[in-house]
């Protein structure tokens, strides 16, 4: 990774450091954060002539090697210090809520433009809503395109940005067109890792926030963040780490809930992590609790299923998603668990801001 003295490199310094890494058989990535871009050289950058000509350089401070399968993600990243921005918040200066229904319903519009109000009155900075379900079985609803229209609808109606899974080229493109502020990559393609690639390369440049659910079948936390890793090395660093239960260990919750991995996830990386109860617990009535249970693990935020008359929803809705009043609570207490936290030095990050020259000790 290449950084350079000031917080960007000319169009002509780009072209000087494209030319050199070309030489070794290496491409430049730009990665764009908030207070300074760095460069990955894609490929293998070990060679110390590399390194070297490119520190010869006058404008280039250093070239890091950081060892890590997750170099861009990590915490010792010179893009620790990049900030997610969305629904008028920062990430890490104060929690994130998304909510909304699992699935929206293409025949029942006005019941997804309640709930968009009603999610956005209790305090919700996100909607979300599922235009295309990646289903269990091929029999059930697999979601319809018409969805997409009152999605975007229900966002202008509510001002909200609104969040909605893509499970392949096709869907992403439509959504990037249609303007959604943030794209989910849900547990069953968080191993895809050319559909990560094309999201991140697609949504890069456009600044789209990027929520990644961990995988059901993933093991240790490294392994997910290697998985935002593909994000950000094909272009967009907006990566939220979303928790949401792995492979059920406990019979009575649908998956195993994972809120724990939280603090693993925020030694490592700098990325936000928002954890999604609804599909770790899998049963609205157990939802609260985890949701308040992640505050405490320190989530930045949640993504809660959130329905005005669940009992009519589709897809995941009539089990898991909670009422907006329910909503609501949730908001305030774990507005509460936010500042009772930082209590114990584990507050919102933006305290601890990244080290000047960017390398932190390892955790
Ligand atoms: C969802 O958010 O509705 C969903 C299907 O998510 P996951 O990929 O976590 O199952
Ligand atoms: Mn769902």
């Amino acid at each position: 990774m290449i950084i350079p003295k000031e917080d960007r490199l000319t169009n002509e310094q780009l072209r000087e450091v494209t030319a050199i890494v070309e030489e070794f058989g290496c491409r430049i990535q730009v990665i764009v954060g908030t207070h300074r871009s760095v460069y990955a050289i894609l490929g293998d950058e070990r060679s110390e002539l590399l390194i070297s000509r490119i520190e010869g350089l006058t404008y280039i401070d250093r070239v890091d090697t950081i060892q890590s399968p997750h170099k861009l993600m990590d915490i010792r990243s010179d893009l620790a210090s990049h900030r997610i921005r969305i629904g008028g918040i920062t990430l890490g200066e104060e929690p994130l809520f998304i909510a909304g229904p699992c699935t929206i319903d293409p025949r029942e519009p006005n019941l997804f433009y309640e709930t968009a109000h009603a999610v956005k009155e209790a305090g919700a900075h996100v909607l979300r809503g599922g235009v295309w379900k990646p289903r269990t079985t091929p029999h059930s609803f697999q979601g319809d395109i018409h969805s997409l229209d009152i999605l975007m609808e229900a966002s202008r109606r509510t001002g909200l940005p609104v969040n909605t899974e893509v499970m392949e080229e096709v869907h992403l493109r439509a959504a990037l067109e249609a303007g959604v502020s943030m794209l989910q990559v849900g547990t069953r393609n968080a191993l895809n890792y050319s559909l990560l690639r094309k999201v991140g390369e697609l949504s890069g440049p456009k600044e789209i926030r990027v929520l990644l659910k961990r995988g059901r079948h993933m093991g240790p936390p490294d392994e997910f963040i290697a998985a935002a890793e593909y994000l950000a090395a094909a272009g967009n660093p907006n990566v939220l780490l979303c928790p949401r239960g792995t492979m059920p260990a406990l019979e009575g919750f649908r998956n195993h809930p994972d809120e724990s991995i939280t603090p693993l996830l925020r030694e490592r990386t700098w990325a936000p992590v928002v954890v999604d109860p609804s599909h770790s617990v899998g049963k609205s009535v157990y939802v609260p609790a985890c949701a308040l249970a992640a505050m405490v693990y320190g989530a930045d935020g949640l993504c809660i299923e959130t329905h005005v008359d669940s009992r009519r929803g589709i897809g995941d809705d009539p089990k898991q998603a909670i009422s907006p009043e329910t909503l609501g609570k949730i908001i305030e207490d774990a507005r509460r668990l936010w500042t009772l936290r930082a209590r114990y030095g584990d507050g919102p990050r933006v305290k601890e801001p990244a080290v000047p020259g960017g390398v932190r000790p390892a955790p």
